[in-house]
This record gives C-alpha cells, structure tokens and sequence, in this order.
C-alpha cells in the first residue's frame, strides 16, 4: 500500500500494546487483550491512510454582516455608488462621498443628489425597471456631465449608480460639429459652381469674355471642392490606422530635401524662400507617404501665413539619443496666444478670410496632429505675434540603426 507511518503512529502503536498488557494483567484475558490490540491498530492504521487535509478540523470563517458586505462590494465599484434605503442612503462608495461630500451617508439623497432632474426618480420607488439612465449636468464641476442608473434590490432597497459620460458626450459633439462643419464647407463652394453653371447656361454664356470668366471661378471652386474631400478622406484614413503603429525606417533628411524640392517646383514664389537645415540624424520609424503629408502641411501653412521673401527654414536635428526633431520657422505674423490651443481642431482657423483666400481647407493642422499621434511623436506650435511661428515635431528614432544611417550621410 505504500503509506509511512508517522512518529505519533508508532507512539500510538505502544500506547495500544501497553493498555493491552495491563488489560490482561489485571484479567487475565487473552481474547480481550487481543481484541483491544487488534481494534487499536486498526484505528491507528486507519487515521494514517486518511489524507491530511480530511484530518484536519474545519476553520470557522469569518462571515461578514450584510452591511459590512455591502459596503466592501460596492467601494470596490471605481464610479460613485450609493445604496438607498426609501429615500435615505444607507452606504456610500468613496467616489460617490468625493463627488457628493462626505456628508451623504444617512442624509434623504435628494439632499445627496441636488438636481432637479434625479430627484423626481430617486423618491420614484416603484418603476427603476427598463428606465433609460438620467442625465445630470453640472454635478460636480460646471461641465462635468452623469447619467443617473436606479436598480431595484430583491430587499426593497435600490443601488444608484452614476457614470461620467463628459468624454462621451464632447466626443458625441465634436462628430456632430464635425459633419456639420463638413457639410457647410462643401455647400459652400457647390452652391457657387450651381449658380455660375445657371448663369452660364443663360444669354452670358455666349458672351467669350464672361464664359472665360466664369469658367475660371468655376474651376477654382472645383479645385477647393478636391482639396477638401482629399483631406477629409486623408483624415479618416489617418484615424482608421490610428492604432497601427508605422514600421517603415523614414530617412528624414532625404524626404525634407524631397518635399523641399516638390515645393520649390510649383509656381508659388514661395518655394523659393525654402531653407533646410538638416544635421545628421537616425532614420525616424514611420510612415512615409505620412510623414511626407506633414511636411507638406506645416511647409505649406509657413508658406502661406509667413511674410512674403521672408525665409520658410526646415530644420531636422537629433533630439536626445532617442528622437529627432523637425521644425519648421516662418517670419510671418504669428498666431495670438489664445488661439494656439484650438489650431489642431478640425476647421479650426484663426481668420477664416484669409485661410479661404490662399486655399486652406481648416484640416491642415489637424492632419499633422493625427500623424504625430499615430507615431508616438510630439507637436509643438509656438508663436509670437508679429516675429513669426515655428511647428517641432519629435519623431522617435530607429535606435538600431542609427549608426549606419548617419555613418552613411557622415560620408
Ligand atoms: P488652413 O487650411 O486654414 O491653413 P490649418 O489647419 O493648416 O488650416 O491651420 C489652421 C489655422 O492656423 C490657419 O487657418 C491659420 O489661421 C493658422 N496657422 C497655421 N499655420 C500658421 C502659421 N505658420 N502662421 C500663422 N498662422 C498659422
């Protein structure tokens, strides 16, 4: 069977022989003498084969009180809980007591819970069932907004949780602001092109001179029509890949010489004011085709805002042993403090006149800010009003193979 016996066995073994022996001293019985040594070893025998853990006496477990259970259950809940019972809270979470004040346990949660819009639900006692969650605004800071979920509890008491939902809700706006601001800049130029093909399609349009004329504003309207719709698709594009992390190995300097020369190509005099500053530096990890679209935004705006023959200076310089820096500095009139923190919104522009006049389309900007996010990287505008602005954007290097890429532009 292969079981050892233990040191108590062997003592419990002897103790059985023993009161045997006196046993039969005193009576003189064989058979009762082999009895009591034949049931003890047995039993001995018996508790050895029996596993440890079935030996061992049950521990008594401390049983919380349903309070106390209550209690720890809901503090474990990161959003604010409270338990009430008829109006009165019973227990509170330490998110709800922050939100609400310390004050709340034992307190009517109407006093809790000032607003108006929770208090008609929360004496309500019948009906939590299949209700939508109220919203409550301002509970909190100012704009800070919650919806209010009531559940009934079998004890006839009821759980109030609150959930923050002012991310969800500012999110909810900007997608509405979005396709609005969407719509009314395609409008725009739409309603331009109908008007013009009306008029055309009238008695001027027979006149050469006018036709020309109106065929040119046509086509401008067109082209601005293009620009939006290729950078509302860039955008979405860059937002669905949000989460994919680029992999390619980007030689900076090669692609700001590149985007250099593409600008310096196209009949805006502009391109002529172009300097690249570039010192060696580690391949970036990155998109290209990306990286290549920032450029020619940032480039472009400094371009268009900055003070005409006035130099537009692209500079890449390694930035610590693990990022490169890109900057591009204008001398233009520079963007008021105020505004800087809103350029990256989509249709954001600090004169909208002007942005219109030199065909921006209000995306520029928040294009750059999602290709920075998608590679790990960081945007800075800074300006000063009437000296100029400079955009630097880190971009985390390929450490490995910084050193063959500036030993090879080194050489
Ligand atoms: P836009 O297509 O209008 O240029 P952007 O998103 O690229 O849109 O830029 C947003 C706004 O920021 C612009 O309308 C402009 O008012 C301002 N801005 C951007 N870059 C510069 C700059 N280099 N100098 C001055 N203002 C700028």
């Amino acid at each position: 069977m292969g079981f050892g016996l233990s040191a108590r066995a062997l003592v419990a073994f002897g103790l059985i022989a023993v009161a045997a022996l006196v046993g039969y001293l005193l009576n003189h019985d064989v058979s009762a003498m082999l009895l009591v040594l034949v049931a003890g070893f047995a039993a001995v025998l018996l508790m050895a084969a029996l596993p440890e853990a079935e030996q061992r006496a049950p521990q008594p477990t401390a049983t919380p009180s349903p309070h106390a259970a209550t209690s720890a259950l809901i503090e474990a809940i990161g959003e604010p809980v409270l338990v009430i019972a008829g109006t009165r809270v019973t227990h509170t979470n330490a998110a709800a007591r922050q939100l609400l004040g310390e004050h709340i346990l034992g307190e009517d949660v109407r006093l809790a819970i000032r607003h108006p819009a929770a208090a008609e639900r929360l004496v309500n006692a019948g009906g939590d069932e299949g209700h939508q969650p109220i919203h409550l605004v301002g509970l909190g800071a100012r704009d800070q907004r919650w919806a209010m979920q009531v559940s009934a509890l079998p004890d006839g008491r009821r759980v109030v949780h609150l959930t923050d939902s002012t991310g969800r809700h500012a999110a909810e706006r900007i997608r509405v602001d979005f396709v609005a601001n969407a719509s009314h800049e395609l409008r725009t130029p739409l309603a331009a092109l109908l008007g013009f093909i009306e008029t055309l399609s009238d008695e001027a349009g027979d006149d050469p001179a006018i036709r020309k004329r109106f065929l040119g504003v046509m086509f401008d309207e067109a082209r601005r029509m293009q620009r939006l719709i290729d950078d509302l698709m860039s955008l979405s594009r860059i937002e669905a890949e949000k989460y994919r992390v680029p992999e390619e190995k980007v030689d900076l300097q090669a692609l700001v010489e590149e985007v250099r020369a593409e600008l310096a190509a196209t009949p805006d005099p502009r391109g002529a004011d172009l300097v690249v500053e570039a010192k060696a530096v580690p391949v970036v990890i990155g998109d290209r085709a990306q990286l290549s679209q920032l450029l020619h935004n940032i480039a472009g705006n400094a371009m268009k805002y900055g003070k005409a023959g006035t130099p537009v200076r692209i500079a890449v310089a390694p930035a610590g042993s693990t990022m490169v820096r890109l900057t591009v500095s204008d001398e233009g009139e520079g963007i008021a403090p105020d505004h800087l923190p809103r350029l990256t919104e989509r249709f954001y522009r600090v004169d909208s006149g002007r942005s219109r006049s030199v065909g921006g389309t209000g995306l520029g900007l928040a294009i750059v800010k999602h290709i920075v996010e998608r590679h790990r990287g960081q945007l800075d505008i800074a300006s000063e009003v009437g000296r100029g602005t400079t955009v630097s954007i880190l971009l985390p290097a390929a450490v490995s193979s910084t050193r063959n890429v500036t030993e090879t532009q080194g050489a």
